[in-house]
């Protein structure tokens, strides 16, 4: 990048703190983004005339509403409650809802200005938004649950529809938690439409969406080895979290001959030396989605493997490759070299931004294989865009219809990647230019489109 645009970039950002301050992940999120469509801009005028990547930077809208519910004691309790509508350029606002105690505005803007580029990258005609709740259903019985669901449905209802936002499932929103909203809207708006995705089989969802995300990571990570001729097959992997994502993209890389390591939570990881197979897996996902246990419990279940607590992260254990599906900001610079000095090729985000800024950077300098979350996780939304096209159409698609059409979104996207992310001078392929570049542009030619408005 040119010393004048290094100059640009940084007013740039200056100018975003500013007007988003105390928003740490949303000012983070925007410069990952903006270092590479700086330079990728800097001979385009329409882009700068229009002021294009300043107003992608900022919501077209921010909704936040209190969310009143009574717990099984018989006290009232007051959450906060947001839904971030992004941008629909290129077609209605789409992104998950999160409900955890780290939820705020900041970590929505993020996730709503990351939910662009990633819905414009799976070649589908989705904006992008987020929504969530600082409620924390840990530890809440289902009838808590449901009453919170209610509660936050009952002011969201206003501000989405099938055609105008249709939100999904994040952290803390699973099957369950959805289920409760999709009744909430159905009983407000005596309408049933395809206003939320990630819906049961019985009432209008997709088969595979639960799968999608994981499953999309993993394919993801197996295009980038096939393109420097080597495959999933044989590799040790390690894995953090051990939620919806982690567990499938720790099920699809052992179904395609992958060595599974660790998994973790909040709490801490768990390592396995034998490997977590398919039969520790599906105890796994029973402990989290029936039980709602912790992942501790797994060291005692299994021999021979071990918890590591005080909320230990796996990037200390040697692999080749590592596959985040926690949390954002879970991986920083240190963890990074040391994933790097122990020898990691490749690295598939299934979560959001998992990797910090200095994490990014030395992924980068390292010119290993590395998948940011908008390319790699973007299968679980790709999905959710086919269950909108199967709820508009009144119809259910095979699953090995889905599974295909998952396999040729993730190999679209990694192909837009290397489009957009081949480096001068280097045969490797910068996936994080690549994915901002090719989601920037395809949103960023709309609103030219559009003009002003
Ligand atoms: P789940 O709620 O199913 O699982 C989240 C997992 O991450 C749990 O194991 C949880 O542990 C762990 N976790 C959450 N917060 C932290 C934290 N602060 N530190 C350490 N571990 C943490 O969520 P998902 O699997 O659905 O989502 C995981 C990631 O993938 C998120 O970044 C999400 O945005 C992203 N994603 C999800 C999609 C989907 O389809 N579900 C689609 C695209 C991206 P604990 O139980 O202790 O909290």
């Amino acid at each position: 990048m040119a010393t004048s645009d290094h100059v640009d970039l940084e007013r740039f950002i200056a100018g975003v703190e500013k007007r988003n301050s105390g928003q740490p992940e949303f000012v983070q999120a925007v410069r990952e983004v903006a270092e590479d469509i700086f330079d990728f801009i800097a001979d385009k005028a329409p882009y700068h005339e229009y002021q294009i990547l300043r107003r992608i930077a900022e919501p077209d809208r921010v909704m936040s509403f209190r969310v009143c519910w009574e717990d099984d004691r018989g006290n009232i309790r007051v959450q906060r409650g947001w839904r971030v509508q992004n941008n629909n350029a290129i077609g209605p606002y789409k992104g998950g809802i999160r409900f955890h105690p780290s939820v705020t505005e900041s970590v929505l803007k993020f996730l709503a200005f990351e939910q662009t580029f990633k819905n414009a990258l799976t070649g589908l005609p989705m904006g992008g938004g987020k929504g969530g709740s600082n409620f924390n259903p840990k530890g809440k019985s289902d009838h808590e649950v449901m009453r919170f669901c209610q509660s936050f449905m009952t002011e969201l209802y206003r501000h989405i529809g099938a055609d105008t936002d249709v939100p999904a499932g994040d952290i803390g929103v699973g099957g369950r938690e959805i289920g409760y909203m999709f009744g909430q809207y159905k009983r407000i708006t005596n309408e049933f439409t395809g206003v939320l995705t990630g819906k049961g089989l019985e009432y209008g969802g997709s088969l595979i969406r639960t799968e999608a995300t994981g499953y999309g990571c993993v394919y993801f990570l197996q295009n980038m080895l096939k393109n420097v001729g080597d495959s999933v097959d044989g590799k040790t992997i390690v894995v953090s979290g051990s939620g919806n994502v982690a567990t499938h993209a720790a099920e699809k890389a052992v179904q395609l001959g992958g060595k599974v390591l660790t998994l973790s939570d909040s709490e801490g990881f768990i390592y396995d030396p034998a490997g977590i197979d398919q039969t520790k897996i599906d105890w796994i996902k029973e402990l989290k989605n029936k039980r709602r246990g912790r992942i501790s419990e797994y060291a005692r279940e299994f021999k021979g493997s071990e918890f590591h607590g005080d909320g230990a992260r796996p990037w200390g254990v040697a692999c080749d490759v590592a596959l985040p599906c926690a949390t954002q900001n879970e991986l920083n610079g240190s963890e990074a070299k040391i994933l790097v000095a122990n020898g990691v090729m490749a690295v598939s985000e299934g979560a959001n931004m998992p990797t910090d800024l200095d994490g990014v950077h030395v992924f980068k300098q390292a010119q290993i294989l590395y998948a940011p979350g908008k390319a790699a996780n973007a299968g679980g939304v790709a999905v959710s865009g086919l269950e909108m096209s199967q709820n508009s159409a009144r119809i259910s698609w095979k699953e090995a219809d889905l599974q295909q059409h998952l396999l040729d979104i993730m190999a679209g996207i990694h192909e837009r990647c290397v489009e957009y992310g081949g480096r001068p001078g280097s045969t490797t392929i910068d996936y994080v230019r690549g994915a901002n570049i090719a989601g920037f542009k395809k949103v960023a030619d709309a609103m030219l489109a559009y003009g002003v408005v």
